[in-house]
Protein backbone atom coordinates (compact mmCIF):
# COMPACT_ATOMS: atom_id res chain seq x y z
CA UNK A 1 0.00 0.00 0.00
CA UNK A 2 1.01 3.54 -0.66
CA UNK A 3 2.48 4.84 2.81
CA UNK A 4 0.16 7.82 4.33
CA UNK A 5 3.24 10.44 3.38
CA UNK A 6 3.09 9.76 -0.04
CA UNK A 7 -1.16 10.44 -0.10
CA UNK A 8 -1.06 14.26 -0.98
CA UNK A 9 -4.13 14.08 -3.35
CA UNK A 10 -6.90 12.45 -3.44
CA UNK A 11 -10.07 12.30 -5.82
CA UNK A 12 -13.38 10.62 -5.26
CA UNK A 13 -15.09 9.41 -7.62
CA UNK A 14 -19.34 8.44 -7.39
CA UNK A 15 -22.59 7.38 -8.67
CA UNK A 16 -24.90 10.16 -6.75
CA UNK A 17 -24.84 12.17 -4.28
CA UNK A 18 -24.38 10.78 -0.78
CA UNK A 19 -22.13 7.70 -2.06
CA UNK A 20 -19.02 9.55 -0.86
CA UNK A 21 -20.72 10.08 2.57
CA UNK A 22 -21.46 6.79 3.12
CA UNK A 23 -18.51 4.92 1.89
CA UNK A 24 -15.63 7.41 2.59
CA UNK A 25 -16.27 10.63 4.72
CA UNK A 26 -14.60 9.52 7.74
CA UNK A 27 -11.61 8.58 5.52
CA UNK A 28 -11.85 11.39 3.72
CA UNK A 29 -12.34 13.52 7.00
CA UNK A 30 -8.79 11.94 8.17
CA UNK A 31 -7.07 12.53 5.15
CA UNK A 32 -8.39 16.24 5.45
CA UNK A 33 -6.92 16.42 8.93
CA UNK A 34 -3.30 15.94 7.78
CA UNK A 35 -3.87 18.31 4.96
CA UNK A 36 -4.63 16.16 1.84
CA UNK A 37 -6.18 17.85 -0.53
CA UNK A 38 -9.32 15.91 -1.40
CA UNK A 39 -11.55 16.36 -4.38
CA UNK A 40 -15.23 14.93 -5.11
CA UNK A 41 -16.18 13.91 -8.67
CA UNK A 42 -19.86 13.48 -8.87
CA UNK A 43 -21.33 11.53 -11.60
CA UNK A 44 -24.75 11.92 -11.77
CA UNK A 45 -26.63 14.81 -9.39
CA UNK A 46 -29.08 11.88 -8.27
CA UNK A 47 -32.05 13.12 -9.94
CA UNK A 48 -33.86 9.78 -9.60
CA UNK A 49 -33.44 9.80 -5.73
CA UNK A 50 -35.78 11.35 -3.51
CA UNK A 51 -38.97 10.12 -0.87
CA UNK A 52 -42.37 12.06 -0.67
CA UNK A 53 -41.35 14.16 -3.44
CA UNK A 54 -42.94 17.29 -4.41
CA UNK A 55 -39.89 18.49 -6.83
CA UNK A 56 -39.75 17.55 -10.57
CA UNK A 57 -36.10 16.15 -11.70
CA UNK A 58 -34.69 19.34 -12.45
CA UNK A 59 -35.26 20.16 -8.98
CA UNK A 60 -34.18 17.30 -7.48
CA UNK A 61 -30.96 17.79 -9.35
CA UNK A 62 -30.57 20.97 -7.93
CA UNK A 63 -31.29 20.10 -4.10
CA UNK A 64 -29.01 17.36 -4.17
CA UNK A 65 -26.07 19.46 -5.03
CA UNK A 66 -26.58 21.98 -2.45
CA UNK A 67 -27.03 18.53 0.16
CA UNK A 68 -23.76 17.27 -1.26
CA UNK A 69 -21.99 20.59 -1.03
CA UNK A 70 -23.04 20.72 2.39
CA UNK A 71 -22.37 17.34 3.21
CA UNK A 72 -18.75 17.72 1.29
CA UNK A 73 -18.21 20.73 3.90
CA UNK A 74 -18.88 18.46 6.71
CA UNK A 75 -15.75 17.05 6.58
CA UNK A 76 -13.61 19.67 4.86
CA UNK A 77 -14.20 18.57 1.30
CA UNK A 78 -14.65 21.91 -0.55
CA UNK A 79 -13.50 21.02 -4.47
CA UNK A 80 -16.67 19.61 -6.01
CA UNK A 81 -17.17 18.31 -10.11
CA UNK A 82 -20.43 17.47 -11.39
CA UNK A 83 -20.40 16.05 -14.38
CA UNK A 84 -24.72 15.86 -14.50
CA UNK A 85 -25.23 12.56 -16.62
CA UNK A 86 -28.82 11.34 -16.20
CA UNK A 87 -29.43 9.31 -12.75
CA UNK A 88 -30.08 5.86 -12.72
CA UNK A 89 -28.85 5.35 -16.38
CA UNK A 90 -24.84 5.22 -16.04
CA UNK A 91 -22.50 2.99 -18.59
CA UNK A 92 -19.13 2.73 -18.32
CA UNK A 93 -18.80 4.30 -21.70
CA UNK A 94 -16.18 5.65 -23.63
CA UNK A 95 -17.12 9.33 -22.91
CA UNK A 96 -17.74 8.91 -19.14
CA UNK A 97 -14.20 7.05 -19.23
CA UNK A 98 -12.59 10.38 -20.65
CA UNK A 99 -14.72 12.80 -18.15
CA UNK A 100 -13.23 10.80 -15.13
CA UNK A 101 -9.91 10.93 -17.27
CA UNK A 102 -10.13 14.59 -17.42
CA UNK A 103 -10.59 15.17 -13.93
CA UNK A 104 -8.11 12.55 -13.01
CA UNK A 105 -5.40 14.82 -15.33
CA UNK A 106 -6.85 18.22 -13.91
CA UNK A 107 -6.54 16.52 -10.30
CA UNK A 108 -3.70 14.77 -10.66
CA UNK A 109 -4.58 12.26 -7.43
CA UNK A 110 -2.27 9.68 -5.72
CA UNK A 111 -4.79 8.14 -4.94
CA UNK A 112 -8.67 7.54 -6.25
CA UNK A 113 -11.50 6.48 -4.14
CA UNK A 114 -14.53 5.13 -6.17
CA UNK A 115 -17.41 2.51 -6.24
CA UNK A 116 -16.67 -1.40 -6.90
CA UNK A 117 -17.50 -2.61 -10.42
CA UNK A 118 -18.76 -5.95 -9.34
CA UNK A 119 -21.64 -7.29 -7.63
CA UNK A 120 -21.58 -7.75 -3.89
CA UNK A 121 -23.60 -10.92 -3.66
CA UNK A 122 -23.08 -10.86 0.59
CA UNK A 123 -24.90 -7.37 0.45
CA UNK A 124 -26.37 -5.85 -2.64
CA UNK A 125 -27.24 -2.22 -1.63
CA UNK A 126 -23.95 -1.12 -2.69
CA UNK A 127 -23.98 -2.81 -6.26
CA UNK A 128 -26.13 -0.13 -7.79
CA UNK A 129 -26.24 -0.27 -11.49
CA UNK A 130 -24.73 3.16 -11.57
CA UNK A 131 -21.97 2.68 -8.62
CA UNK A 132 -20.83 -0.42 -10.97
CA UNK A 133 -20.59 1.17 -14.44
CA UNK A 134 -18.65 4.42 -12.34
CA UNK A 135 -16.58 2.37 -9.98
CA UNK A 136 -15.51 0.15 -13.68
CA UNK A 137 -15.41 3.12 -15.49
CA UNK A 138 -12.95 4.84 -13.04
CA UNK A 139 -10.73 2.50 -12.72
CA UNK A 140 -10.63 1.95 -16.62
CA UNK A 141 -9.63 5.66 -16.85
CA UNK A 142 -6.87 5.33 -13.70
CA UNK A 143 -5.62 2.50 -15.65
CA UNK A 144 -5.26 3.20 -19.08
CA UNK A 145 -6.82 6.18 -19.92
CA UNK A 146 -4.97 9.04 -17.79
CA UNK A 147 -1.61 7.72 -17.69
CA UNK A 148 -1.76 7.23 -21.59
CA UNK A 149 -1.23 10.46 -23.41
CA UNK A 150 -2.79 8.81 -26.89
CA UNK A 151 -5.81 7.95 -25.23
CA UNK A 152 -8.29 10.86 -25.38
CA UNK A 153 -5.15 12.85 -27.22
CA UNK A 154 -7.78 15.77 -27.73
CA UNK A 155 -7.43 16.26 -23.44
CA UNK A 156 -3.72 17.02 -23.95
CA UNK A 157 -4.06 18.63 -27.62
CA UNK A 158 -7.26 20.86 -26.83
CA UNK A 159 -7.10 21.33 -22.98
CA UNK A 160 -3.25 20.68 -22.41
CA UNK A 161 -3.81 18.16 -20.07
CA UNK A 162 -0.81 15.83 -19.35
CA UNK A 163 -1.03 11.89 -18.82
CA UNK A 164 -1.12 11.31 -14.94
CA UNK A 165 -0.61 8.06 -12.79
CA UNK A 166 -2.65 6.97 -10.00
CA UNK A 167 -0.53 4.88 -8.06
CA UNK A 168 -3.83 3.58 -6.13
CA UNK A 169 -7.51 2.93 -5.98
CA UNK A 170 -9.57 2.15 -3.05
CA UNK A 171 -12.82 0.50 -3.56
CA UNK A 172 -15.62 1.17 -1.78
CA UNK A 173 -18.62 -1.63 -1.14
CA UNK A 174 -17.41 -4.88 -2.82
CA UNK A 175 -17.47 -8.20 -1.05
CA UNK A 176 -13.63 -8.57 0.04
CA UNK A 177 -12.90 -5.50 1.60
CA UNK A 178 -8.62 -5.66 2.69
CA UNK A 179 -8.43 -2.43 4.08
CA UNK A 180 -10.14 -1.19 7.06
CA UNK A 181 -9.73 2.66 8.71
CA UNK A 182 -10.78 3.62 12.17
CA UNK A 183 -13.05 6.40 11.18
CA UNK A 184 -14.19 6.69 15.26
CA UNK A 185 -12.45 10.00 15.57
CA UNK A 186 -14.56 11.43 12.65
CA UNK A 187 -17.49 9.38 13.20
CA UNK A 188 -19.43 12.38 14.11
CA UNK A 189 -18.62 14.47 10.80
CA UNK A 190 -19.10 11.62 8.99
CA UNK A 191 -22.89 11.70 10.32
CA UNK A 192 -23.40 15.02 10.14
CA UNK A 193 -22.31 14.06 6.35
CA UNK A 194 -24.46 11.95 5.41
CA UNK A 195 -27.20 14.03 7.71
CA UNK A 196 -26.93 16.44 5.16
CA UNK A 197 -28.79 14.90 2.91
CA UNK A 198 -31.68 15.80 3.93
CA UNK A 199 -34.43 14.73 0.94
CA UNK A 200 -32.61 11.21 1.44
CA UNK A 201 -32.34 10.59 4.99
CA UNK A 202 -34.37 12.83 7.08
CA UNK A 203 -37.75 10.65 6.65
CA UNK A 204 -35.63 7.88 8.17
CA UNK A 205 -36.47 6.95 11.26
CA UNK A 206 -33.51 5.78 13.73
CA UNK A 207 -31.13 6.33 10.74
CA UNK A 208 -27.79 7.91 12.99
CA UNK A 209 -28.57 4.71 15.05
CA UNK A 210 -28.73 2.35 11.64
CA UNK A 211 -25.29 4.41 11.02
CA UNK A 212 -23.22 3.44 14.11
CA UNK A 213 -24.55 0.19 14.06
CA UNK A 214 -23.54 -0.46 10.72
CA UNK A 215 -20.21 0.85 10.82
CA UNK A 216 -19.80 -0.20 14.19
CA UNK A 217 -19.88 -3.63 13.24
CA UNK A 218 -17.30 -3.12 10.72
CA UNK A 219 -15.15 -2.08 13.27
CA UNK A 220 -15.46 -4.81 15.30
CA UNK A 221 -14.74 -7.06 12.13
CA UNK A 222 -11.40 -4.94 11.42
CA UNK A 223 -10.67 -5.78 14.78
CA UNK A 224 -10.16 -2.49 16.54
CA UNK A 225 -12.87 -3.59 19.36
CA UNK A 226 -15.96 -2.45 20.87
CA UNK A 227 -17.41 0.70 20.57
CA UNK A 228 -14.60 1.81 17.33
CA UNK A 229 -16.09 2.54 14.09
CA UNK A 230 -14.65 1.14 10.43
CA UNK A 231 -14.82 2.08 6.87
CA UNK A 232 -13.68 -0.88 4.36
CA UNK A 233 -12.39 -0.48 1.07
CA UNK A 234 -10.56 -3.05 -1.19
CA UNK A 235 -7.15 -1.74 -2.23
CA UNK A 236 -5.75 -2.04 -5.91
CA UNK A 237 -2.39 -1.06 -6.72
CA UNK A 238 -2.09 0.92 -9.76
CA UNK A 239 1.52 2.29 -9.95
ZN1 LIG B 1 -25.45 5.79 -5.03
Amino acid sequence: MLPESEINRVLVVTAHPDDADFGAAGSVALFVDRGVEVTYLLVTDGDAGGNERTLDNSGMAELRRTEQLAAAKAVGVTDLRFLGHPDGQVVPSLELRRDIARVIRQVRPDLVITHHPDRNYRFVAPSHPDHRAVGGAALDAVYPDARNPYAFPELARDEGLEAWTVREVWLTGGPAPDHWVDVTGAMDRKLAALQSHVSQVAHVEGFADFVKSRFGAWGEQAGFGEGRYAEGFQVVSTA
